[in-house]
């Protein structure tokens, strides 16, 4: 058991603040530094898939989780015009694995880990600017012009890490050449079954859905362009037009939106670093390993390495020692999801018609069978938090 008593985390997304719940239980207090003057729930919706649920199931939320979250049945991929690519039966996965895989609103997966803080001081509009570290402990910098001084310090401070950028100097993120919108939609189960994803691809254009809650559906639309630009009003119309023609129901789930719900977002990520911490501190979450939404698991990672952080402060005396486990342990699982989602990345954003049908004829020959069994070694390796291990 470490001797650590106290943890400075960075940021207060979803990384932070499952990383706060999950040093609370491992008997750690924490402060969580949020340079946000609220808590940022950042984005409309997001899917938890069965690894992430096994992990939260470890912090035990998953109840609260699943009173809001749509347990997902089948999640499928289309062409623009309706014609089926691939379909993966995860509704299984709760019998296989004993978590399913849900899609949830992204305010209410904040709520939800906020209800697991135990010994947690949260401070908004204060921003961790720097840190020194000695052989006792590490002191932080804050944008107040006060310090705080723990044993630990955890960057969960996103792609932007003032922490990673003391730690490794500053390089930018890597722009992936599209640009996302997401929204929110008013639709009940008439028109979007419960528990439906699904994944459509146009050339150099993607369209993606799915229930975050009853008569609550979250979409983005993708398409390739360059970084930086803003959307006036209209942001519907423009939206409508780029999916113009393509199959029931993305037109009637544009004209279901509220246009205040939607954002831009520029997609990047990093290639996966070697050193993610020194000493006392260490990174977690899209500080330590931002990848494209692609694979949907950039949040499912964090919550992933809060758990495994805990286990190792836990178990392994000194905090050096523990954080370098904790990195040793997470960097191969996460480099292998940053590098399947880059590519997973530039085959979606592929426009040539030729190289989309060949895209196409690749998904239908190999995806429903070759990609599924990649989601389940995923959900696979969650079970070694389950209560229900050994379902597979
Ligand atoms: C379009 C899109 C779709 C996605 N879909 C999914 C999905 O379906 N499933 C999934 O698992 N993931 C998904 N993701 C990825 C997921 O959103 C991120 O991986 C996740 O939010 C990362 O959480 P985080 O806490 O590490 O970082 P962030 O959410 O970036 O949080 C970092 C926090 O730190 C704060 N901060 C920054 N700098 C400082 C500082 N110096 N001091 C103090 N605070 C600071 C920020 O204000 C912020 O609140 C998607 C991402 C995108 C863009």
């Amino acid at each position: 058991m470490t001797t650590a008593q106290h943890a400075i985390i960075a940021g207060g997304g979803i990384g932070g603040l499952a990383a706060a719940v999950a040093l609370n239980q491992a008997g750690i207090r924490t402060t969580v530094y949020e340079r946000g003057e609220e808590l940022r729930v950042g984005g409309a919706g997001l899917h938890l898939w069965t690894n992430a649920m096994l992990a939260l199931e470890s912090l035990g939320l998953t109840d609260a989780v699943r009173k809001t979250a749509p347990v997902q049945q089948f999640c499928e991929f289309r062409t623009w015009r309706g014609d089926l690519l691939g379909s993966w039966p995860v509704g299984e996965f709760e019998d296989r694995f004993g978590q399913p895989t849900v899609a949830i609103a992204r305010s209410a997966l904040h709520e939800v880990l906020q209800t697991g803080l135990t010994d947690t001081r949260i401070r908004t509009g204060t921003a961790l600017t720097g840190f020194e570290q000695d052989g006792d402990g590490v002191t932080a910098r804050l944008s107040d012009g006060s310090t705080d001084r723990a044993d630990l310090l955890i960057g969960a401070d996103g792609i932007g890490s003032a922490v990673r950028t003391q730690l490794m100097g500053s390089t930018p993120p890597r722009y992936a050449g599209c640009v996302a919108w997401r929204g929110i939609a008013s639709l009940g189960p008439d028109v979007i079954p419960a528990g439906s994803f699904r994944s459509i691809f146009g050339r150099g254009t993607r369209f993606v859905y799915y229930d975050i809650a009853p008569g609550r559906v979250h979409w983005m639309s993708v398409e390739n362009g360059p970084a930086g630009g803003t959307d006036g009003p209209g942001v519907l119309e423009t939206t409508a037009r780029r999916h113009q023609g393509w199959a029931d129901p993305v037109q009637r789930i544009i004209a279901a939106t509220d246009e205040s719900t939607v954002i831009r977002t520029d997609i990047v990520d990093r290639a996966p670093d070697t050193q993610w911490g020194q000493g006392r501190v260490t990174l977690l979450g899209d500080a330590a390993h931002p990848m494209s939404f692609n694979v949907g698991q950039g949040a499912c990672q964090a919550i992933e390495d809060a758990v495994i952080l805990a286990e190792r402060l836990r178990s392994d005396d000194s905090v050096p020692t523990a954080l370098a486990a904790y990195e040793a342990e997470r960097k191969p699982r996460t480099a292998s999801m940053q590098k399947a989602a880059n590519i997973l990345g530039k085959l979606g954003s592929w426009s040539n018609p030729v190289a989309v049908g060949a895209r196409h004829l690749i998904m239908r020959a190999g995806w429903e069978r070759g990609a599924f069994k990649s989601i389940e070694a995923d959900a696979r390796y969650g079970t070694r938090w389950a209560s229900s291990a050994g379902r597979t």
